[in-house]
This record gives C-alpha cells, sequence and structure tokens, in this order.
C-alpha cells in the first residue's frame, strides 16, 4: 500500500512509523509511506500555509494553495483505487469497519489540518472526511497516525497470523474474549479452569460466550447491528440471569 501524507509537522510520524508493526511493514515493503510537507509549495515570501479568517475570529486558517499544490504534485486526481482523506473533527467518525475498507485501497492520502483548520474549499479535493472522535486535536498529525496503524494491521503479511486481528474487538462487530497468561494462579484470581482444559470446542464456546457477555456489559450499542443468531439469544438470555440484568 502506498500513503502519503500532506503536513506540517513530519517529524511527529518519525518514532511511530520506526517502531513495532508499522517499522515491520515498511522494512517488508508492504506499506511505503511518504510524508509530504504542504510548507515545502506555498508560493510566497515567508512559505506562510495559514492566514487571517475572513470575517474575523480568532486562529488562523490552513490556505487552500499550498495543499492543493502539494496533492497535484504528488497523486493523480480521480484514481478510483486511491482515497484522499481530510482528518478533521467534522468527519464521519472513524471505525473498524473503515479501516477494513481502506485497508483494500492501494492508495491512501492523508491531509492534516492545523489552526483553526482548513478553508472551506480544500474540502471539495478530498474523497472522504474523517474524525477519529468528538474532541479536538491540535492537529491531523496523531488520528492520521491512528488510521494507519489501524489499516495497516489489516494488510494481508503485516500481522502474522490473520486470526490475531480477526477476533480482536470490533473485527466481527463484538468486543474480544478475556485473555490470561500465567501464572495460574496471580494473588488467589485464578485463570479460568475451562482455558486449562485442553478442550478445544469448550475453549471456543467460552470465549464466545464471554465476548457476547463483554459487548452486552460494556458496549450494548454494538450488539444493536450484529447479526444475533437464536443460539447468540439464548446465549445473552444466560448471561442476563448470570449478570442480574433485566432483558
Ligand atoms: N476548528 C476546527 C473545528 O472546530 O472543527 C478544529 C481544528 S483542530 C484544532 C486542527 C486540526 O486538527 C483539524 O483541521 C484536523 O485536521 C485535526 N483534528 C482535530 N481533531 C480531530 C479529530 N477528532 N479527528 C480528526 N482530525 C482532527
Amino acid at each position: 500500500m502506498d500513503i502519503k501524507v500532506l503536513t506540517i509537522f513530519p517529524e511527529m510520524f518519525e518514532s511511530p512509523l520506526n517502531a513495532s508493526i508499522l517499522y515491520k511493514a515498511r522494512q517488508k515493503g508492504l506499506l511505503n509511506i511518504s510524508l509530504i510537507n504542504f510548507r515545502d509549495y506555498a508560493q510566497n515570501k515567508h512559505n506562510s500555509v495559514d492566514d487571517y479568517p475572513f470575517g474575523g475570529g480568532a486562529g488562523m486558517v490552513l490556505k487552500p494553495e499550498p495543499i492543493i499544490t502539494a496533492l497535484e504534485a504528488n497523486i493523480t486526481m480521480g484514481d478510483p483505487d486511491q482515497e484522499i482523506i481530510l482528518l478533521s473533527p467534522q468527519g464521519k467518525v472513524y471505525k473498524q469497519e473503515h479501516a477494513k475498507l481502506l485497508a483494500k485501497k492501494s492508495k491512501l492520502v492523508f491531509i492534516c489540518g492545523h489552526y483553526e483548520g482548513f478553508d472551506e474549499r480544500i474540502r471539495a479535493f478530498a474523497t472522504e472526511e474523517y474524525s477519529i472522535g468528538d474532541y479536538v486535536l491540535t492537529g491531523g498529525e496523531l488520528p492520521a497516525l491512528v488510521m494507519i496503524d489501524s489499516i495497516a494491521r489489516l494488510i494481508p503479511g503485516v500481522i502474522k497470523e490473520s486470526q490475531s486481528f480477526e477476533e480482536d474487538s470490533f473485527y466481527q462487530g463484538l468486543i474480544e474474549y478475556p485473555h490470561y497468561t500465567r501464572p495460574r494462579d496471580f494473588r488467589n484470581i485464578e485463570v479460568p479452569e475451562v482455558l486449562l482444559s485442553g478442550n478445544h470446542e469448550h475453549i471456543k464456546q467460552w470465549r464466545y460466550k464471554e465476548s457476547l457477555r463483554r459487548t452486552l456489559i460494556r458496549r450494548p450499542d454494538l450488539l444493536s447491528t450484529y447479526n444475533l443468531s437464536e443460539e447468540d439469544r439464548n446465549l445473552i438470555r444466560e448471561i442476563e440471569i448470570e449478570e442480574q440484568i433485566d432483558g
């Protein structure tokens, strides 16, 4: 996958791109990331990328010319296998389902905002606008990194066993079951017996029920879009009795 990031703070990407999964994906040639400083495309004496807002008010606004010139100099517009993503708290709230869709593209472009945000006319050049949550950050660099990390994990070959992301929270629509490792007894809290049984079928059933339990307790909103089978409904009734939840 080819990723281009338009930012005025390319140094913010150095450490995250040079560690862990993102580093390995780049080393394996599965991920190619270019950082483009759109300040280099500013056509004015002071290389300024921002200006005062028309109509007055606090803060500075990112000018259209540097960003659009940088875009046009580095990408082919209108490629159907490419998504041009504007990072903005006003965008569609980013979810795992979006990561899955974006992981299928071969080219992604991220435009990181700053200051008060973008001149409105920049929006027309993006194909998607995403927010990573209902809060406001200083710039689009951290949101771009969050999205890049979550997408890179889904690119075939980046994570060794595909199972390790397919069972992750949200991938199938539920949150994940609890994990345990050694020791078997930690300060009198024991690992559930079934996990020590060696019976793979029982372990699978236990994990699925715990995944449903966690989702019901922590994120019941997810169940409204999850395709519940009759068996799932029975399990949920059992959990509601066990947890003394009014169904
Ligand atoms: N004044 C803008 C507003 O109220 O919508 C917020 C501007 S914010 C301080 C500066 C930049 O940070 C935005 O243009 C965007 O690129 C990025 N940003 C901030 N919060 C974000 C979020 N939740 N998701 C994605 N990008 C965000």
